[in-house]
C-alpha cells in the first residue's frame, strides 16, 4: 500500500533518513519505534507529503507521491502536536474540517461520543489542555474513514481512560483492515495493536519485522523487552 524506497532526506549536515526502504501493507498496525530525533516523524511526514525527500521515492497503491496529491485523502493524520487557529471553538475546528474536506456524509464520529467532547464544542482552543487538544486531533484522524491512519504519539497527553478508548478505536479501524502507523514512546502501549514493528535509529531503519518473529527471536512476549534485548545484542 505504501511504499519507500531508498528515501534519504537531509537537513543542513544532517541525515534525518538515510536511505530508508519499506513496505507497509493493509491490515497491519506498525509501530514506529526508536530513540529522540532518530527520523520518525521526519518519515512520517514524507509519506504525507509535508516533506519532501532529496532523493529516492514513496508510492502509495503503486502510484508515486509526487505526481497526485490526492492519496492524502485517504489518510488520516494525527500529528505529534496539532496547531489549530486559536480563537476557534472546538466545534468550529471540526465544521471547518468538514467544509475543507467536503465531506459531511459517512463520517465517523464515534471518537468525539466517546471522548464527551460535544460538551465542549464552545471552547476556544487555546484554552484547552493538552490531553483535549489530543483528543481533538484524534477525532480528525478518524472522522473521514480513511483507508490508513498515521499516528504520531496519539497518547501523550492523554489520560488513562481516553488513551484506552482511543487505542480501543485503534483496533477496531485495524480489524476493518486498514492500516495503521504509529508511533509512540510508551512501548507498553502498543503490546495489544502492534502486528509489524519498524526501529529506527540515525535515519536508518534498523529493522522492520512481524512482532510474531521479534519475539520468538527473543524470547520475549512484551515488546519492549523484546527491543530492548536486540538492541543489546547489536551493541555487542
Ligand atoms: P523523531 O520523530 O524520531 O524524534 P525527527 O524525524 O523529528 O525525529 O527528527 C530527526 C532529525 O531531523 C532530528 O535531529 C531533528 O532535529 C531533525 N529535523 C527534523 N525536522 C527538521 C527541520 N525541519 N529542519 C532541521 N532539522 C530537522
Ligand atoms: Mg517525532
Amino acid at each position: 500500500m505504501i511504499i519507500a524506497t531508498n528515501v534519504n532526506k537531509q537537513f543542513g549536515k544532517l541525515k534525518a533518513l538515510d536511505n530508508v526502504s519499506a513496505r507497509c501493507n493493509k491490515g497491519e498496525c506498525i509501530a514506529l519505534i526508536g530513540p529522540n530525533g532518530s527520523g520518525k516523524t521526519t518519515l512520517i511526514k514524507c509519506i504525507l507529503g509535508m516533506v519532501v525527500c532529496d532523493s529516492g521515492f514513496i508510492t502509495f497503491n503503486d502510484k508515486n507521491i509526487l505526481h497526485d496529491w490526492t492519496y492524502r485523502s485517504q489518510i488520516g493524520y494525527m500529528p505529534q502536536i496539532g496547531r489549530y487557529p486559536d480563537n476557534m471553538t472546538i466545534g468550529q475546528v471540526l465544521s471547518m474540517m468538514k467544509d475543507i474536506r467536503k465531506q459531511n456524509k459517512g463520517l465517523d464520529e464515534e471518537l468525539i461520543e466517546s471522548f464527551g467532547l460535544q460538551q465542549m464544542f464552545d471552547k476556544r482552543m487555546r484554552t484547552l489542555s493538552g490531553g483535549t487538544r489530543q483528543k481533538v486531533s484524534a477525532c480528525l484522524a478518524f472522522m473521514f474513514n480513511p483507508d490508513v491512519l498515521i499516528l504520531d504519539e496519539p497518547t501523550a497527553g492523554l489520560d488513562p481512560v481516553s488513551t484506552e478508548t482511543l487505542k480501543e478505536k485503534i483496533n477496531s479501524e485495524k480489524q476493518k483492515g486498514k492500516l495503521i502507523m504509529i508511533t509512540s514512546h510508551i512501548l507498553s502501549e502498543l503490546d495489544e495493536l502492534v502486528t509489524q514493528v519498524i526501529f529506527m535509529q540515525d535515519g536508518k531503519i534498523c529493522f522492520h519485522q512481524p512482532i510474531e518473529t521479534l519475539k520468538e527471536q527473543t524470547g520475549e512476549q512484551k515488546l519492549s523487552k523484546a527491543i530492548a534485548r536486540v538492541m543489546g545484542k547489536q551493541q555487542l
